[in-house]
């Protein structure tokens, strides 16, 4: 497919009239053709307007449909093949096999969330039946399902240009619900961004939906997000990205007539703690696995492990010795883009104020690259600078020494909400362990034991969430099946004739679902 520079609005292929933003290849610093114009006020009006009209259509799609739309749409990407390999690679400088495996993982979350919608669950389907006889008074009728909350604008992703941007986790998990979708294409990966929107919009007449269903839109400079957060249609918000972004989009919608949800994932140091025992006996075997944790795609996951938490002593101080002598040997890497390298530039020499630099990995060799740092502090330190905790996005971590397990806590109880908190331990460690344990629940969305962080599963039980800045609203997770729970609401109906309910509330059941009736769970 050639790529046209244009945005998809419904069916439409439209030029925009703003100014134009070219991708740059990270790993050269050049241009990418085409230039992609940004939007104006009539396209995002024409986008809502047509995302409108589909709403009613598209969320009362039978629960076959919509999964096949969602499998017609990994069947769509998969089709794309190495010209969707190709330019995510030039417009990320990420490596091959990361760009094959996030392929994999967007097609297979779409997939997943197909065999989610045939499930049915997600309805949460109640039945209390009339009760006429009921004394003082009778019970009406009550039947509850779960409805899709209407169009949701999504927010591409900088750090995963397949599985959280385009077609991603929030634009699934949406279309899932029965929820109309507006991408705002992240400006680092416009073609990639073309390349997965055609798909998607390919996807939607296959399956004869209306075109307002998907439309993918292109700007820079903050005015199209919140034109797009502030259009009355839309009503939800999907978005990974920076803290400032996320607070001021959560704070837009916020300051609508009506007021909507926003689901921001944001910032996320995840603390991995070193017990004693574990530290003890296999100290350099965790060194090895922090660094390769940390140093993955130069560190650019949210799930990266920033902060490593541990009583002082010789275990901790091998630990870092070990860590410090890998991290040396480590290659600069290149990072996304320019302007997200020269935030982690600027976010390591901040931490360079306030902690002491135990190793630096090699020098940049080319433009963008990311070098390698570990630094280390003290936990009276840590404790009274609010600096140390600030993510640094990139391949950079901070160990924390503590004098006890008192000041372990003490670090503990100081931390913003995470991600994640992973723990290493071992069997003598598990007293320890259980005490931090209630903190760790209240901080972070994943607790880990034994492994790391970076690496997140698809899947029926995962969380990717957790308190603010991890998240704008830590009672739901942005990756896995749950996510679908985001963009539904319930809606009771009393006493309606049978003819006049939705299929799923059927008196006969004929969606054959798993309903909960009179209190008691169907089979
Ligand atoms: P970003 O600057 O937050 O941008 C993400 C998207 O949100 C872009 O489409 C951007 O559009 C839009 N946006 C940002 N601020 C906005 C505002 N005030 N009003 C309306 N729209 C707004 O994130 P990024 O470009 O991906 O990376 C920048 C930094 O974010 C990174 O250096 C890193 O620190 C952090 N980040 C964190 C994670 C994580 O998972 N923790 C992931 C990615 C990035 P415009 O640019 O057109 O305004």
């Amino acid at each position: 497919m050639t790529l046209t520079g244009k945005m998809l609005i419904g069916q439409q292929s439209l030029h925009g009239h703003r100014d134009a933003i070219r991708a740059m290849n990270p790993a050269t610093d050049t241009p990418l053709e085409p230039a992609y114009a940004g939007c104006d006020a009539e396209h995002v009006e024409q986008a809502c307007a047509l995302a409108w009209a589909a709403v009613d259509i598209y969320r009362e799609t039978s629960l076959a449909d919509r999964a096949r739309f969602l499998e017609t749409i990994a069947d769509n990407i998969e089709a794309l093949d190495e010209e969707l390999i190709e330019r995510a690679i030039a417009e990320t400088g990420l490596p091959r096999p990361r760009i094959q495996g996030e392929r994999s993982r967007t097609c297979g979350q779409l997939r997943t969330f197909a065999r989610t919608v045939r499930l049915g669950e997600w309805l949460d389907v109640r039945v209390d039946n009339a009760h006429p006889q009921r004394q003082p008074l009778p019970r009406a009728d009550l039947r509850q399902r779960h409805i899709a909350l209407g169009p949701v604008a999504v927010f591409g992703a900088s750090n995963f240009p397949l599985a959280f941007s385009v077609a991603g986790g929030d634009t699934a998990s949406a279309l899932a619900a029965g929820c109309p979708v507006i991408v705002k294409a992240h400006n680092a990966h416009p073609g990639t961004s073309e390349l997965v929107g055609s798909a998607i919009a390919q996807a939607v007449k296959q399956c004869g939906l209306p075109e307002g269903v998907f439309s993918l839109l292109y700007g820079s400079g903050n005015e199209l997000g919140i034109a797009l957060v502030t259009d009355p249609r839309i009503k939800a918000v999907g978005f990974t990205g920076s803290r400032s972004g996320g607070i001021a989009l959560c704070q837009a919608a916020q300051a609508r007539a009506e007021p909507i949800p926003v689901y921001a994932e944001m910032s996320s140091i995840n603390p991995v703690y070193l017990f004693a025992a574990a530290l003890e006996t296999r100290g350099e075997q965790l060194a090895e696995g922090f660094v390769a944790s940390l140093t993955q795609g130069a560190g650019q996951f949210c799930t990266n492990p920033g902060l490593v938490i541990a009583v002082q002593g010789p275990a901790l101080e091998r630990f870092i010795h070990v860590a410090s002598d890998l991290l040396s040997r480590c290659p600069a890497q290149t990072m996304l883009t320019p302007s997200i390298f020269n935030a982690y530039e600027t976010g390591v020499s901040a931490l360079a104020k306030h902690a002491r630099i135990a190793a630096k990995g090699l020098a940049a060799t080319g433009p963008n690259h990311g070098q390698a740092h570990l630094f280390v502090t003290q936990a009276p330190a840590f404790l009274s600078n609010v600096h140390l905790q600030a993510e640094v996005f990139g391949a950079t971590s901070l160990v924390v020494e503590c004098k006890d397990a008192e000041q372990v806590r003490q670090v503990s109880e100081h931390l913003e909400g995470q991600l994640t908190a992973t723990l290493h331990i071992d069997d003598h460690d598990l007293p320890q362990a259980r005490a931090l344990l209630p903190a760790l629940e209240r901080k972070a969305g994943r607790l880990l034991v034994n492994g790391w962080p970076t690496g997140v599963e698809v899947c029926d039980a995962m969380v990717h969430g957790g308190p603010f800045p991890a998240t704008s609203d830590a009672r739901s997770t942005s990756v896995g099946t749950a996510a679908i729970h985001r963009f539904l609401r319930p809606v009771c109906y009393q006493d309606f004739p049978d003819s006049l309910l939705p299929a799923a509330l059927g008196h006969d059941n004929p969606l054959g679902l798993r309903r909960l009736v009179d209190g008691q769970r169907e089979a």
